[in-house]
């Protein structure tokens, strides 16, 4: 079976790639001509662990292309996927769809009898019949099938994620769109992973309906941490308690900054947006949405007030820019709302992250950047934790307190314990930690 994939981005990439590691011929294609140069000579162009030598793998063995030719590519292929961008529309959080159907036009005029066009972008409900009516229209009287296939890889564990994902969501409805996916899937059928074949709508709503989901117990737990701070108490030892109901689950229950990467945040507006248009408004995901961002600016304020009235000319040092660890992808990351909001006050910015620094410097004009973690700390008043990347819960808390002036550490993401940064001499504020949450605890039975 050939595969040919439109879109050569975080979830093109990493799907062609793992197909070809399945066995199935895969052409990964793009508008990016200089993406694909680079692919072509084995340089990836975006940080995923263990992603180089399966690129690296299955082109020698070759399965796996890189091409700007569209057409050629789908006029070769039996099932095309697209997995081009789906990003914000500007204004009124829609999802913008415009890559999809300008990508579905473009396949309908080389697809060759018998296709499968498969939708792997995160697409609103009724955007794979919308494709079917364009393939349709410019393409009359050839046989093709759509389906629906949202994907649910993580970044920074994608290529795991694809290869044992918890479940695989098609949504087909002709037998050859069901049985060609079901065939790409059989390796990890094999494994007993659980697919669900369903209609094209519920496919694309579940898609929504999961990161929604994970995005509002993201925020729950954000404003349990808050409360924990006003009353005492420990928002991981609270998180631990709930989290380990089963109901409930100890997953995406980490208190912090606020989510932000290139999904939850677009996903929960289109949702929205969707909800409002059919006149079923999501309340709690339109909450949710709200909650967060102003989180973000609340994380900037934390900062701004341990640097004391007046924050004008003081110095913070950030570790970690991208919105996760694992990966270089800064796109709506809290960071870029807390760094430009302290650079508003005056403040001098020192940035640290172990790979995003390629993708957030231009976005973030006016930053210092350092290539060491021990030299953000040069003279600086505060400390901030943005992106909890493992290198720096091993850091030397003492040799940081030795070159920072002032004394304070704001752990966004609770990775070091207040002792051992009281022990290197410096204040220790986390998230969700309240003063009465240090005495000791007789009903400590938890552990983490
Ligand atoms: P991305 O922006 O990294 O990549 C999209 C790629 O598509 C770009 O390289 C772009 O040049 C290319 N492209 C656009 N139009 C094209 C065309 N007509 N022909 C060929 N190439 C074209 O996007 P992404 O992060 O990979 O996301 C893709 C989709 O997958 C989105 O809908 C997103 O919501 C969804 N998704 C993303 C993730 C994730 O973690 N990034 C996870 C699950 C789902």
């Amino acid at each position: 079976m050939r595969i040919a994939m439109i879109g050569t981005g975080y979830v093109g990439l990493v799907s062609g790639v793992c197909f070809s590691e399945f066995g199935f011929d895969v052409t990964c294609v793009d508008i990016d001509a200089d993406k694909i140069a680079r692919l072509n000579a084995k340089e990836v162009p975006i940080y995923e662990p263990g992603l180089d030598a399966l690129i690296e793998r299955n082109l020698a063995a070759g399965r796996l292309a890189f091409t700007t030719a569209f057409d050629e590519a789908v006029a070769a292929a039996d099932v095309v996927f697209v997995a081009v961008g789906t990003p914000s529309r500007r204004g009124d959080g829609e999802a913008d769809l415009t890559y999809v159907y300008e990508a579905a036009r473009q396949i309908a005029r080389v697809m060759r009898e018998g296709t499968v066009v498969v939708i792997k972008s995160t697409v609103v409900v009724g955007t794979c019949r919308k494709v079917a009516e364009i393939l349709r229209a410019e393409r009359p009287g050839v046989d093709f099938s759509v389906a629906s296939n949202p994907e649910f890889l993580r970044e920074g564990s994608a290529i795991e994620d694809f290869m044992r994902p918890d479940r695989v969501v098609v949504g087909a409805e002709d037998e050859r769109a069901e049985a060609t996916l079901r065939r790409l899937y059989q390796p990890l059928y094999l494994r007993e992973t659980p697919i669900l074949v369903s209609t094209l709508e519920n496919a694309e709503l579940t898609k929504y309906a999961a990161n929604a989901f994970l995005a509002l117990k993201i925020t729950f737990i954000n404003e349990i941490a808050d409360l924990c701070e006003k009353v005492g108490a420990d928002v991981q030892k609270v998180a631990s308690g709930i989290g380990l109901d089963n109901r409930i689950g100890g997953k995406f229950l980490h208190a912090g900054p606020g989510y932000g990467g290139s999904c939850f945040p677009k996903d929960t507006s289109a949702l929205a947006a969707t909800g409002q248009r059919h006149g079923a408004p999501l309340r709690l995901v339109e909450t949710t949405i709200a909650v967060n961002e102003a989180r973000k600016r609340d994380m900037a304020e934390r900062v701004l007030a341990a640097l004391g009235p007046d924050p004008e000319g003081k110095s913070v040092g950030i570790f970690g820019i991208a919105f996760k660890p694992n990966t270089d992808d800064v796109r709506d990351a809290p960071s870029l709302v807390i760094v430009p909001a302290l650079q508003a006050r005056g403040v001098r910015v020192v940035l640290h992250d172990p790979e995003a620094r390629a993708q957030a410097e231009p976005l973030l004009p006016g930053a210092e950047w350092r290539d060491n973690p021990y030299d953000v700390a040069d003279g600086i008043d505060v400390l901030a934790v943005v992106t909890e990347w493992n290198l720096y819960r091993g850091l030397s808390l003492t040799q940081i307190a030795g070159r920072m002036q002032g004394n304070t550490v704001i752990d966004m993401r609770n990775i070091w314990r207040e002792e051992d940064v009281a022990r290197a001499g410096l204040v220790y504020r986390g998230i969700g930690k309240g003063a009465a949450s240090k005495r000791s605890d007789p009903l400590q039975t938890v552990s983490n």
